[in-house]
């Protein structure tokens, strides 16, 4: 079985030969590979060759796959039944852990997807406060929901596709969408619409135009305006949830947002995601108040296990100073690669998610972002794959490092990205 057979096959029975839009490559050119297993920081695709993995399924994987305390504590569930559609044990567990680490966070509704928590925290806003006007940024991705797939990072950005047919534009309409980092545009905006904005949803770190850090003040600035004209301020942390620190970025930024969305790490690979926020607001969600959102699969016991086993492992063990010690060798390795090659570059880094881009530009939004020469990128995506390399298949998406990458693992994909550099 080759890579290629089973792609062919794939492309005959599924869109794109895919389930998610940037693993069909298309923005790197090249051949997807097709997966077989994965184990600690490394994945092999079915013709057998082996991959030191910086994708790690594009966050969730903070203890690398199949961490042994993940696999036992799934292996035991497996036994007790797979969904319930009532409430079990498990699921007060894992609320109580993340109202514990997240400042902001005083109760959750759990759902399976980030997009789903997005959505749902939209509605939310929408509902609590009789207002319908969304505030987006440029390039952030908050999943493929209608309202807020407008000028989105992500997929989007990779294909190009300004927001997407099928969106209506009344619906469009109803989003505003402002630069990253723009607290000029953001003031002007509340100036003129502030008493209709519902809400204003930023990922705090974006990772989905790439990595790009909010500069000294934007998140204060945010607080600060939604505050004055009463519009909820939406963390979307699906990303930077116990990735970044243990209490997200709100924690690192001082921050407190209205609602947070959270997904990724804390279903730990399983399919989970998660809204939550204050009680005040909280208590509107149904059954408790009137605003509707449900799900037959909804605190999956699997998923919330997955969660548990993975949160109780940060927590007990604390691996971020770990994690920010082998990015900082990762980021430094390249960058030494790439000067010594005379290849232009900069790196976002937040512990242990980054992004190498390929300009000369500061990025700190997606018109700088976009700024990155995406050519030389797709041939340094391509050469690391060939040397055994997997990072992900897009120039808009953050690397992530998990607690399974040695420092002998990191040394050994330095040596390959170097072989690789050197080939293009
Ligand atoms: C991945 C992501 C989402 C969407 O989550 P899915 O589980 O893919 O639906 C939303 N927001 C951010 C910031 C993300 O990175």
């Amino acid at each position: 079985m080759t890579n290629r057979d089973l792609f062919e096959k794939a492309k005959e029975l599924m869109p794109g030969g895919v389930s998610s839009p940037v693993r069909a490559f298309k923005a790197v050119g090249g051949e997807p590979i097709i997966v077989s297993h994965a184990q600690g920081c490394r994945l092999w695709d079915v013709e057998g060759k082996e991959y030191i993995d910086f994708l790690m399924s594009w966050g969730p994987l903070i203890l690398g796959h199949s961490h042994p305390r993940v696999v036992k504590a799934l292996e035991e569930q497996l036994r007790k039944g797979l969904s319930y559609g009532l409430t079990n044990a498990h699921e007060i567990t894992l609320a109580q852990m993340i109202v514990s680490a997240m400042p902001s966070v005083e109760m959750v509704r759990f759902v399976s997807s980030g997009t789903e928590a997005t959505m749902s925290a939209i509605r939310l806003a929408r509902g609590y406060t009789g207002r319908k006007y969304v505030v987006k940024f440029e390039g952030c991705y908050h999943g493929h929901y209608d309202g807020l797939l407008v000028s989105a990072g992500s997929g989007v950005a990779t294909l190009g596709i300004p927001g997407t047919p099928g969106v209506p534009e009344e619906i469009a309409n109803l989003t505003i969408v402002l630069p990253y980092n723009d607290v000029q545009a953001l003031e002007e905006t509340f100036k003129k619409y502030g008493e209709s904005i519902a809400c204003v949803i930023v990922e705090p770190i974006a990772g989905n135009m790439g990595t790009v850090l909010p500069k000294d003040g934007f998140l204060q600035a945010l607080r600060k305006l939604t505050k004055e004209y009463s519009a909820l301020l939406i963390f979307d942390e699906v990303i930077t949830n116990f990735r970044v620190s243990k209490g997200g970025a709100q924690e690192m930024y001082s921050v407190d947002p209205d609602l947070t969305c959270m997904g990724k790490v804390i279903g730990g690979g399983m399919p989970l995601g998660a809204y939550g926020g204050k009680k005040e607001i909280m208590k509107k969600v149904a059954p408790e108040g009137p605003i509707y959102q449900a799900g037959t699969l909804s605190g999956n016991p699997m998923a919330m296990i997955s969660g548990i086993a993975t949160l109780s492992e940060l927590f007990e063990t604390n691996p971020y100073p770990y994690l920010e010690q082998i990015s900082q060798q990762l980021c430094d390795g390249i960058s030494q690669i790439l000067s010594d090659k005379g290849i232009t570059h900069r790196i976002n880094r937040v512990g242990s998610m980054f992004t190498v881009f390929f300009t000369e530009k500061e990025v700190f939004d997606y018109s700088t972002a976009k700024t990155s020469n995406l050519e030389l990128f797709g041939k340094f995506f391509r050469a690391l794959l060939k040397e055994g390399v997997l990072i992900p298949p897009s120039q808009f998406e953050a690397w992530f490092l998990s607690t399974a990458h040695t420092k002998e693992d990191i040394d050994e994909a330095l040596n390959r990205i170097d072989r690789a550099v050197r080939s293009i």
